[in-house]
């Protein structure tokens, strides 16, 4: 026997439309997930320079009081000298 296309049923609508239904549902799942991973975190980390109080350019670091959890920085721009503790870094 020779099988012809009149042996598959063709149904526009019903398959189709449930296969473009599927990839666009997957489409905007996708998207949300990359807005979620590439959202802005302006939080500082301890360890890093954070900017100069008085200037606002970049601090240098100095050094780390570990003990204490203490930044001592300067701005090489305005020569001001400041500490940041670490729980000053979460709090915003
Ligand atoms: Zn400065």
């Amino acid at each position: 026997m020779i099988w012809g296309p009149q042996r598959v049923p063709y149904n526009p609508g019903s398959d189709w439309g449930n296969l473009m239904g599927l990839f666009s549902r997957k489409g905007s799942k996708a998207q949300v997930i990359d807005l979620r991973e590439r959202a802005p975190r302006p939080v500082f980390e301890f360890g890093l320079p954070t900017p100069c109080p008085e200037c606002g350019g970049h601090g240098y670091l100095d050094g780390i009081d570990v003990k204490r959890a203490i930044m001592f920085q300067h701005c090489p721009a305005c020569f001001a000298k400041w500490e940041t503790a670490e729980s000053d870094l979460s709090v915003t």
